[in-house]
């Protein structure tokens, strides 16, 4: 184990504690939750990123989902370059947005239309607007421990930061606007119908991830997409599929063509931008036929459609779409679920593809309260360890490790083995 040199970092930070709230711009960057004091990062390439000193460490964050290229993929720049020659904002349609949405649509074929927008945030909170305005109902439904972005009806028993932090709501949401947020625990039909039946008329939607990664990664038990599908149908509530963490993560099409269930409305972000601020949130054309200008719902955005992202976005369609990476980012993920399921160490490993998260506790993890179980310390303990090997999970025990196509078998080989020394330090 090496001892790092982190002064560059550690004087960047206190720079940063004085100008940003928690010396961050994301609150789970500030490494809460595992102690220590976060790293800066200067630059990256493939499945290494390099902080301000000069370490360098294999990466499983990938910027939270999107890399999964690996960082600095070849041929990006190029795009970028030209792009940004050409102008990097117009406020004005661009054709680029059309061959992005177009490739979109092909990919994953719920998308009868869809609306760019710049962050994850954007699209959640603009679906659920949506749901309301075409269903005239004000309820939502979502999961426990599941998280949507920040907008304020979604910061309910939030997962990720919220949970990490432990603050699943927020100050300064209205009573009046987390009052018409239900929850209800992942993997339950019965909970789901019980809440429906409470309220058969007022659900406008029930948005859910359809493999919850922000409260760790927890797979849906068989047929319980299906479930949710046919309540909604069954109580005239709209299906959202928040796939801004499964989009083109868990299968080209995401996480509705790898368990098939079509959702009435989809958002998208993290890998669609091409590491660029892209989301989308799109569906059944009758519904978003009610978007402004076509329709009475309103949404709109200065740098929506932004021509840097969508030709990264476009870029990165395209790259997917070849041949075999699907298959390979299976064999990545497999070969690590693998190799730390070999150690044993009374842990819980749950994998959907390349996305996965070691749970510190030996019982299984089907669920929020189950997620809450692992042992968060013991985590903490096993992230520093990982990362004095040069090896850079999420700090924080909810949240997903993610494989990207930049991974080798040694790489992955790598982590196992420092998992090994840092499960028996920890
Ligand atoms: N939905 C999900 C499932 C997410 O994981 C996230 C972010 N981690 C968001 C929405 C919000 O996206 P953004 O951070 O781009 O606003």
């Amino acid at each position: 184990m090496e001892t790092r040199e982190t002064s560059k970092s550690h004087a960047l930070w206190q720079r940063a504690r004085a100008v940003l709230p928690g010396g961050v711009n994301s609150p789970v960057r500030a490494f809460r939750a595992v102690g220590g004091e976060p790293l800066f990062y200067a630059r990256a390439r493939g499945s290494r990123i390099w902080d301000a000193d000069g370490n360098e460490y294999l990466d499983y964050v990938a910027s939270w989902g999107p890399c999964i290229l690996g960082h600095a993929p070849d041929g990006l720049a190029e795009v970028l370059h030209d792009a940004a020659t050409r102008g990097t904002t117009f406020g004005a349609p661009t054709e680029g947005e059309v061959r992005f949405a177009e490739a979109l649509q092909k990919a994953v074929p719920s998308l009868e239309k869809l609306r760019c927008v710049s962050s994850g945030t954007e699209a959640t909170m603009s679906a659920l607007r949506l749901a309301r305005g075409a269903t005239a109902r004000d309820k939502i439904i979502k999961i426990d421990g599941g998280y949507h972005g920040h907008a304020d009806c979604l910061l309910v028993a939030a997962g990720s930061g919220a949970a990490t932090l432990g603050i699943p709501g927020s100050a300064g949401v209205p009573a009046a606007v987390a009052r018409d947020t239900l929850t209800v625990p992942w993997n339950d039909l019965a909970a789901a119908r019980a809440v429906f039946a409470e309220h058969p008329r007022d659900i406008a939607a029930f948005i859910v991830e359809p493999v919850p990664g922000n409260m760790g990664v927890v797979v849906p038990a068989p047929g319980y997409l299906e479930g949710l599908r046919a309540l909604c149908d069954e109580f005239g509530a709209l299906l959202i599929f928040d796939e801004v963490i499964t989009g083109f993560r868990v299968a080209y099409g995401g996480a509705q063509a790898r368990y098939r269930v079509r959702p009435d409305l989809t958002c998208l972000g993290k890998i669609i931008g091409g590491g660029l601020p892209a989301a989308v949130y799109g569906g059944r054309a009758d519904l978003m036929d009610r978007v402004a200008p076509d329709g009475p719902v309103y949404q709109a955005g200065t740098l929506s459609g932004n021509p840097l992202a969508m030709a990264a976005g476009a870029w990165m369609l395209a790259t997917l779409a070849q041949p075999g990476v699907y298959e390979r980012l299976e064999a990545l993920g497999a070969r690590l679920e693998a190799g730390l399921r070999a150690l044993g160490g009374g842990v819980t490993i749950n994998r959907v593809g390349s996305m996965m998260t070691t749970f510190f506790t030996p019982e299984p993890v089907t669920d929020y309260t189950s997620a809450k179980r692992a042992d968060s310390g013991r985590y903490a303990r096993f992230f520093r360890a990982m990362l004095a090997r040069g090896i850079a999970l999420a700090p924080s025990q909810f949240e997903a490790a993610f494989v990207s196509l930049a991974h080798t078998d040694e790489d992955i080989d790598r982590t196992v083995a420092a998992a090994r020394e840092a499960l028996i330090s920890g």
